[in-house]
């Protein structure tokens, strides 16, 4: 008896590692000063002329505006008073998943950073910080943002209280109506929160005429945010979790963390996977091994993961489109499916974008992020289960796509007897999931896949710009 108490661990590498505090990087790396092709310039919406920081600072504030246009400083530090914040929650983990290999009998070591251990459950918090801060020191009322699944709204929340903001979030109404608990979180840290589309906006508005039962889009409640903070008398600014190059710029904590943890067990990835909503989550935890292949040094494989059902990467287009179904933001060089297409209702709320980074799509144009997947919805589930079953986090359903990938590469190395190793990004913890983990387990989950005919209904809203495209 006393024998199956004992424990039969015989590992000598940890479970996890986590850095010391004052090992917290203190400088963000922009992988934009080392790109070998700079992505195509952000055109304004009105004259197509490259964006300007005066055209910025409108809708951004001044200094984030001048984190998206850097294209120089490699580094770029952290304010003191982020990484106060920053301390509250991180270094995040890097966890060693020896039960999933286990499961899996593979001969692959797997390796996850995990985001999810904040309350907002996602990285998203990484940036919110930032911009609330950068807000705050302007010296701003508040602050306006969208929110589709609910993660980044959540995270904006807890970064706006700290740093005294006001904060109005634009829910996208499928959400709001779905995720009651995400708005409990959001108003138990004084944010306020109104479904989009809505009737407080002109574009809301417009789009309530046309589609009275509209669920509302993420571009949609990203046009309306905008507008509230352009109609502010410039005491308000809009924020954005995701897409923008200063979003991935923030991001890159993940990456450099899970480099310097994965160094202390001299261990160099040979393959990266992440999710890939709008890119900063992938975009954040490749950077440092991104840095590598830019300088010619050796590099991990890079693998993207979208749904099947918002296939930007795999099935969009390479060409210049706005950013959100209004067209009032300006329009970005991106792998897109156009800014109308309308992804069918999925459960991995945080992936749903029209649109992709413009940093993660040159990269990819270029073959410097090397593959793009696209994975169906029960099978992403399936994945999630026997993460969780086998390693005990229950993750995110965007998550659960970075996971799908690793098992298929985990049980190649089966076939093939490859000792490979593989870092994942588990970017969030699926707590306030549970609707779609219950749907899965009933067997009431589909998959909705767009047909050719559904995408170049997309492909017609992207525009045609003469002498550019
Ligand atoms: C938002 C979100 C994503 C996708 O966004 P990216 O910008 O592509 O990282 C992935 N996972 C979680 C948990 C999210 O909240």
């Amino acid at each position: 008896m006393l024998e199956s108490i004992k424990s039969t661990d015989t590992r000598t590498d940890p479970y996890k590692v986590y850095l010391q505090e004052d090992e917290i990087p203190t400088a963000f790396y922009n992988v934009r000063a080392d790109m070998h092709t700079a992505h195509a310039p952000i055109l304004h919406p009105g004259t197509l002329q490259p964006v300007e920081l005066a055209d910025l600072e409108p809708v951004f504030c001044t200094e984030l505006a001048k984190q998206e246009l850097n294209t120089t400083d490699r580094y770029i530090d952290i304010p003191g008073a982020v990484m106060d914040f920053y301390r509250m929650y991180r270094p995040s983990p890097l966890v060693r998943a020896y039960y999933l290999e286990k499961a899996l009998d593979t001969p692959a070591k797997i390796y996850y950073k995990y985001e999810g251990g904040n309350t907002s459950g996602s990285h998203k918090l990484n940036s919110a910080i930032a911009q609330a801060y950068y807000a705050k020191q302007q010296g701003l009322a508040g602050i306006t943002t969208e929110t589709g699944a609910g993660q980044w709204g959540t995270a904006l929340a807890m970064a706006s209280v700290y740093f005294g903001l006001d904060l109005e979030v634009y829910m996208v109404k499928a959400s709001y109506e779905q995720k009651p608990y995400r708005k409990t979180i959001m108003r138990t840290y004084g944010a306020s929160i109104t479904a989009s589309p809505s009737d407080t906006t002109n574009v809301g508005r417009t789009m309530l005429a046309e589609y009275p039962d509209s669920l509302g889009s993420l571009g949609t409640a990203i046009s309306e945010a905008v507008e509230v903070a352009l109609a502010s008398n410039g005491t308000k600014r809009y924020t954005l979790g995701s897409v923008l190059n200063q979003v991935l710029l923030h991001q890159s904590i993940i990456g450099l963390e899970a480099k310097a943890a994965l160094e202390k067990l001299n261990v160099y990835p040979d393959i990266v996977i992440g999710c890939a909503g709008g890119g900063s989550n992938l975009g954040g935890l490749m950077s440092s091994y991104m840095e590598d292949r830019l300088a010619g040094r050796k590099a991990p494989y890079f693998i993207a993961v979208e749904p099947a059902s918002c296939p930007s990467l795999t099935r969009g287009r390479f060409a210049y489109d706005f950013c959100d179904t209004g067209m009032v933001t300006p329009l970005a060089k991106m792998y897109t499916l156009g800014h109308a297409f309308m992804p069918s209702p999925s459960h991995a709320g945080g992936l749903r974008y029209h649109g992709m980074s413009p940093i993660l799509s040159q990269l990819y144009h270029d073959g410097l992020l090397d593959e793009a997947r696209s994975v169906e919805q029960t099978e992403v589930f399936e994945a999630a289960v026997q993460f969780a079953r086998s390693e005990g986090t229950l993750p995110a359903p965007e998550s659960a796509h970075a996971i799908h990938a690793t098992i298929q590469e985990a049980l190649k190395c089966r076939e093939s007897g490859e000792e490979k190793v593989i870092l994942f990004g588990l970017t969030g913890n699926g707590l306030l999931d549970l609707s779609a983990y219950e749907q899965y387990l009933t067997g009431t989950m589909s998959d909705t896949i767009p047909t050719d005919e559904d995408l170049a209904r997309g492909f017609a809203t992207i525009p045609s710009l003469p002498g550019i495209q």
